[in-house]
């Protein structure tokens, strides 16, 4: 046994303030503390506290993990009390100011490093500047990528060839060069930074530059689901890198960690969905979820509701409720019809604004999901070993549905086009009611889906495996300590 075996590494872990990066970023924290590391997750107040209990469970159960709580300037920026999440937003101008807050945070993480003196910071994708930081402590610094490789590879090809260029027009399809499948797309569906250029573009410039210089990309997925496009990723960034997920199935054992996991509210008793999905037969159910940013506009929430309802499947609805002055009246009394009729037929079942994901998907009543592609929501069905109708609404999500749907074939299109954050505030990419009820009647019902549902199954048992001891993400996360204190003994 060499020498670094008896060292404990300190690392810093240091999430984006967004359910989506920081839920599998903190469960990843808590594996590495799981696994001997000392471990400090750096984060503001409200942040901190949708995720200090399982924190201090891992603590009391003798795990060296903590939170090192910052000041997040709200009243500084005009925000609201214990707005410091960008799943917290209602407006637009609110979302430029949480991007402001988190940029000013900067001299209050660096000064963490300095009092600190860790032997890794494991950053998320969006603090391009910690690869600074951790060369000035003279320590590696890995980027967190909280998506797939497959959809990495995309960005960087679609950066790299801009394949849309001279396209006719925005719908026109073409093959995005460079991958290991034959993927087509439309403009439309790309990352609104892609199509076109703008701010954004920049800032993702300057992310992708510091992916290049930092030791490596740590990412939420595994092998036996992407593993030629984990080779294929390393080769074109030219970095290491190591998957370790699903890591929500990993850690979050048991029923309390599944309900808790993300969210500081506690789940009553017995609550009225979890009698409901008792009641139900196995696989009968369709969890429909959009995940913690997308905002829906009145006429979509009308076309999803009479989808559903059309449909004649069971489901559980995650609606989130709309700010004031969000024209909420009108929507607001639509839906609490559409609740009292569901609950009368028994056919359907509203959550709102926030679901025990994990424990829903776990639930042998849960047979499928709605899904607007976000990958934690992915991996977390692919966990479950369930198949999926994909909506994707911004970001990567359009290259999430091809990897679905084209890749895995365990994924069922509604036929979304328009990739756009905040939909909300056009019209424009409805998907009508009876797209939603096509999709429903093929995934829960037709002889295709039957052979989807198996392969579903089977990614399921492969997602339970490599998190095993001995199975892939467990070797690559061994693998990945074992080299962090070699190099902090050869810093020593
Ligand atoms: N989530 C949840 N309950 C909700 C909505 C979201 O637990 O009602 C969790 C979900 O399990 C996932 C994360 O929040 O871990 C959302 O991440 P994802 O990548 O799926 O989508 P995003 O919200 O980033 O678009």
């Amino acid at each position: 046994m060499g020498t670094e075996n008896h060292l404990q590494l300190n690392v810093i872990f240091l999430p984006y303030l967004t359910p989506g990066h920081m839920n599998p970023m903190v469960d990843t924290a808590r594996l590495f503390a799981k696994h001997g590391a000392n471990v400090t997750i750096i984060t503001t107040q409200t942040n901190a506290l949708t995720i200090q209990k399982a924190i201090d469970s891992d603590f009391n159960s003798g795990y060296s993990i903590k939170t090192y709580v910052i000041q997040f300037p709200s009243s500084q920026l005009g925000l609201p009390d214990g707005v410091e999440n960008i799943k917290d937003c209602t407006t637009p101008q609110m979302l430029e100011k949480i991007f402001h807050g988190i940029m000013m945070l900067q001299p209050q993480i660096e000064s963490v490093f300095q009092e600190l003196q860790p032997d890794c910071i494991v950053s998320d994708m969006f603090y391009p500047w910690t690869v600074e930081s951790a060369a000035k402590l003279r320590i590696p610094r890995l980027y967190y990528y909280s998506a797939s490789s497959f959809s990495s590879c995309v960005y960087h090809f679609i950066q790299k060839h801009k394949p849309h260029k001279g396209l006719e027009s925005d719908s026109q399809k073409v093959q995005i060069p460079g991958l290991l499948d034959k993927i087509e797309i439309a403009p439309t569906e790309m990352d609104e930074f892609q199509r076109k250029e703008n701010d954004m573009t920049i800032l993702m410039n300057v992310v992708y530059a510091s992916e290049r210089r930092s030791y490596g990309t740590l990412c939420n997925s595994f092998y036996e689901l992407e593993g030629g496009y984990e080779e294929l990723y390393k080769n074109t960034i030219g970095i290491k890198s190591w998957s370790v997920g699903p890591v929500s199935a990993w850690i979050n054992k048991t029923d309390e960690e599944k309900a808790n996991r993300g969210n500081k509210v506690d789940l009553k008793e017995e609550p009225y969905w979890l009698n409901w999905l008792n009641s139900k037969q196995s696989d009968s159910v369709l969890y429909v979820s959009f995940g913690s940013l997308t905002r829906l506009s009145y006429a979509q929430i009308v076309e999803i509701a009479h989808g559903l309802e059309n449909s004649g499947h069971n489901f559980i609805w995650v609606v989130r409720k709309k700010g004031e002055g969000d024209g909420e009246g009108e929507e607001e009394c639509f839906l609490q019809d559409f609740e009292a009729r569901m609950k009368e037929s028994d056919k359907g079942c509203i959550i709102w604004n926030w679901a025990p994901q994990l424990l829903i998907l776990d639930h042998p009543a849960t047979g499928g999901i709605v899904t607007h592609c976000g990958w934690n929501s992915i991996l977390e069905s692919v966990s479950s070993g369930l198949p999926m109708i994909t909506w994707p609404m911004f970001a990567e999500q359009f290259y999430n549905e091809k990897f679905l749907v084209q890749v895995l074939k365990i994924g069922v299109s509604v036929g979304a086009k328009v990739n756009k954050f905040w939909s909300i505030v056009g019209e424009d990419g409805i998907v009508g009611r009876e797209e939603l009820v096509k999709a429903v009647k093929t995934l829960m019902g037709s002889e295709e889906s039957r052979e989807m549902r198996k392969r579903a199954k089977k990614l399921g048992d492969a997602a339970k495996r490599t998190i095993e001891e001995g199975g892939t993400s467990y070797n690559n996360l061994m693998q990945l300590m074992d080299e962090l204190k070699s190099l902090k003994m050869s810093r020593n």
